[in-house]
């Protein structure tokens, strides 16, 4: 899957519409203090499903929206709009708004949808709220100051292969099911010699 723009409105201190292009390949949010970055990849995060005031930085899921200043009113909704390419090539525009007293709405390419047909197509894509593409500030200090074996499920989780330990142990217990069945069949056979 490809990001390839973003739209902000009404989102944290994105009072404003904003949109930005996402460019292929690696991408950089450098910023004085305050002005936004980690804002901006909590949208990514949000838009893609992010249910967790915690992730957000809020105290609820209604503190996305902005809250007003000193000489700017507060808003009554947050949007945010994802547009996106399928590994096809396809269009993926999805939709976000959350509105005070009336929780978060989604649509996908000009359809309402629910939570989690949202959640399920980046899960598919191997992205998603917790993907290990997002890096935000702080991760890279994490990275440095882990332990071997915790760097070592980050690196796996990039790589997409942390779900092959999962099915490695189902197979593991499989075949010792199996090697106990076999084992329990040679018993029965020798006893009918
Ligand atoms: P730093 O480099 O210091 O970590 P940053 O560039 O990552 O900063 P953010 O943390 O993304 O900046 O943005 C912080 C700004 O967003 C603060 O000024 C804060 O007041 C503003 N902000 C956060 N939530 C809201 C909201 N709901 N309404 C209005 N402003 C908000």
């Amino acid at each position: 899957m490809e990001f390839r723009k973003l739209r902000l409105s009404g989102f944290k201190s994105f009072v404003e519409p904003a949109t930005l292009r996402i460019e292929p390949g690696l991408t950089g949010v450098v910023g004085p203090n305050g002005c936004g970055k980690s804002n901006l990849l909590e949208a990514i995060r949000w838009v893609m499903g992010e249910n967790s005031p915690k992730s957000m930085r809020s105290g609820g899921m209604e503190d996305v929206i902005f809250a007003g200043t000193a000489t700017r009113p507060p808003r009554d909704f947050a949007e945010v709009v994802l547009h996106a390419a399928d590994d096809a090539g396809d269009d993926l525009d999805v939709v976000r708004r959350i509105e005070r007293g009336a929780g978060s709405a989604y649509r996908l390419n000009g359809r309402d949808v629910r939570a989690k047909d949202v959640s399920l197509i980046f899960a598919d894509a191997a992205t998603g709220a917790h993907s290990p593409a997002l890096v935000s500030q702080g991760k890279i200090a994490q990275v440095i100051a882990a332990k071997p074996t915790e760097r070592r499920m980050m690196l796996e989780e990039a790589a997409g292969i942390s779900g092959l330990h999962v099915r490695r142990r189902d197979a593991e217990q499989k075949l010792r099911s199996t090697e106990k069945n076999l084992e329990r069949l040679h018993d029965l056979m020798a006893g009918l010699d």
